[in-house]
């Protein structure tokens, strides 16, 4: 992270405030290599935190009022912690609100601690599928579990930051998100199982593969609090209810003959992408800790994506041209990343490829008409840290 949003941040907190914060904490945003809509499934998923980082500067108040302001709004938000619900929050202070709400259900005694300041800074893009909602709740998360001397570990640590997203902002989403920003590790991502939270950490070694992980943000904006995600959840745990399985993680490709059977096509298919999609996260793991090597996983990304946009459906045609074209360009392998209905895909691209493989998106999207995408590399990061 490059000093200036730091600076930044400090400034902007020092300036509204009056006052110097007692410290800096920042949490990365992320990339999902692979396993999209496995998490909630309690099935397998493979993260890595990436070089762009929501900072909160935090200062304790001597009485019971939180004061939450940050770069993306004009307004300070102010409000006693004694007020604090899910039913009164809304927007964005509903992220880091919601966070200090939540640790009211992980032990915290909300009638107990000191009120806050905080000032927020980000260099994570909004509503682009590398979770921006997950660094700003961990980065909030690592802060008060640190100023209010909590002890909680970084895996509940994530379990606050799913709870205050689940209610206190309303979105289903899973455990995957907070848990790649706080556990992640540069050049390493985070192969998780949603169901016991048991994390590793597998090298991704691109460095020296000459690859990189080259983001393609189509600027089309989705919202996980509305729209297709909470139906996509629902169709899940319908197909498994048919099944008699817990949860998807319990059916396996095997079983997808009888699961074809006993289900309409459409939930069938959002059924046979979970599944799927986890063989798929425990393959590309298995090549990665096999020395098989990044350059190895590029078939298993490409897959991923066919799946998405056939089976779960939830590409569109911007993510569709953005994966496509980076293939044709010689990206070893592509697939939108995230929630879907918008946002990014990734693409693996040999170093030497890069330009080329920016020039042929961009030119894509100018002849279909669309917007341009912002391109970017993204480096597999360190997770939440005081600094
Ligand atoms: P994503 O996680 O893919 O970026 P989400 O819709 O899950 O998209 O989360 C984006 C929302 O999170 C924003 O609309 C805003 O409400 C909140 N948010 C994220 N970062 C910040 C920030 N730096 N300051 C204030 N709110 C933020
Ligand atoms: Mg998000």
């Amino acid at each position: 992270m490059s000093t200036d949003i730091r600076d930044d941040t400090r400034a902007g907190f020092t300036e509204l405030f009056g006052r110097e914060p007692e410290g800096l904490w920042s949490a990365p945003g992320r990339v999902n290599l692979i396993g999209e809509h496995t998490d909630y499934n309690e099935g397998f998923v493979l993260p890595f935190a990436i070089d762009r980082r929501t900072v909160v500067a935090v200062g304790l108040r001597d009485d019971r009022v939180v004061r939450v302001a940050s770069t993306i709004a004009d307004d300070v938000v102010e409000i006693a912690l004694s007020d604090l619900a899910p039913s009164v929050l809304s927007g964005w202070p509903a992220y880091p609100l919601g966070v200090v709400w939540a640790f009211s259900e992980f032990g915290a005694d909300l009638s107990a601690v000191p009120g806050l300041d905080l000032f927020i800074d980000s260099d994570v893009p909004l509503g682009a599928g590398l979770s921006s909602s997950a660094a700003i709740e961990s980065a909030v998360a690592l802060a008060l579990n640190d100023v209010w001397r909590l002890g909680l570990d970084r895996p509940t640590l994530a379990r606050v930051g799913q709870r205050a997203e689940n209610v206190a902002v309303g979105a289903p989403t899973g455990i995957m998100d907070q848990s790649a920003s706080l556990l992640g590790r540069a050049d390493h991502a985070v192969f998780l199982d949603c169901r016991t939270l048991e994390s590793e950490l597998v090298p991704l070694g691109l460095a020296e593969a000459e690859l990189a992980i080259l983001v393609i943000d189509t600027g089309v904006k989705h919202s996980h609090a509305t729209g297709g995600y909470g139906e996509r959840r629902a169709a899940c745990e319908r197909g498994a209810a048919v099944l008699g399985a817990a949860s998807l993680r319990d059916v396996s490709v095997d079983d997808l003959p009888r699961a074809q059977e006993l289900l309409d096509d459409v939930t069938f298919r959002r059924v046979r992408h979970v599944v799927t999609e986890n063989q798929r996260v425990l393959d590309t793991v298995e090549v990665l800790q096999s020395g098989g090597g990044a350059a190895a996983i590029g078939d298993l990304l490409d897959a991923s994506h066919r799946s998405m946009r056939d089976d779960f459906e939830i590409s569109v045609p911007e993510l569709d041209l953005a994966v496509e074209t980076a293939v044709q360009a010689g990206a070893l392998g592509a697939r939108m990343t995230g929630g879907g209905f918008g946002g990014a895909a990734i693409a693996l691209v040999r170093v030497g490829d890069l330009s080329r493989v920016q020039v042929a998106v961009d030119n894509a999207f100018g002849e279909h008409g669309f917007g341009q995408p912002d391109t970017f590399v993204v480096f597999a990061s360190d997770g939440a840290a005081r600094n």
